[in-house]
């Protein structure tokens, strides 16, 4: 099923200059199979998450291999399958930490969620999503399963 919109735009709330952003100053457009999969992240993803905490900014969503390497990514990132969005929270309520807790919670289809100390959430999506909970602190390196990662739901 195609996620292509009337409006052309990725998604709702998200534009193709957002999803395909960088300030490495590298060429980062996104073949046609990575768009379709931007267009699922914010199909199933980021329009219903925007919808209940306000404005959110992408820091990073599409990288071409250049971009992926220049800023440091993981060989087989998912953000050049244009499958995952890096995502700050703008609304002074939403700190990432709750916006990691609300994903979490919901029964969104992601593989893996990871909150930054450093202030973002990453959200990945894939094929067999296995809504992997990961934690890194700010020195880099991620833990797993980390049971102080999401607060208790109350
Ligand atoms: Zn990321």
């Amino acid at each position: 099923m195609s996620m292509r919109r009337e409006d052309g735009r990725p998604g709702e709330f998200f534009s193709w200059s957002e999803m395909q952003g960088t300030r490495t100053g590298i060429d980062n457009v996104a073949p046609e199979e990575a768009r379709e999969n931007l267009r699922r992240l914010c199909y199933e993803i980021l329009d219903p998450v925007r919808r209940i905490v306000g404005p959110i900014r992408v820091n990073s969503g599409y990288r071409s291999l250049a971009v992926n390497t220049k800023v440091g990514g993981s060989r087989t990132s998912a953000h050049m399958k244009g499958c995952a969005a890096d995502i700050v929270p703008m609304a002074s309520d939403w700190t990432p930490d709750r916006l990691a807790q609300l994903i979490a919670a919901g029964d969104y289809p992601f593989d893996q969620l990871i909150l930054y100390e450093s202030g973002f959430v990453h959200v990945g999506q894939s094929r067999t999503p296995r809504r992997q909970l990961l934690y890194s602190p700010r020195s880099g390196g991620y833990q797993r399963g980390l049971s102080g990662f999401l607060p208790p739901i109350v």
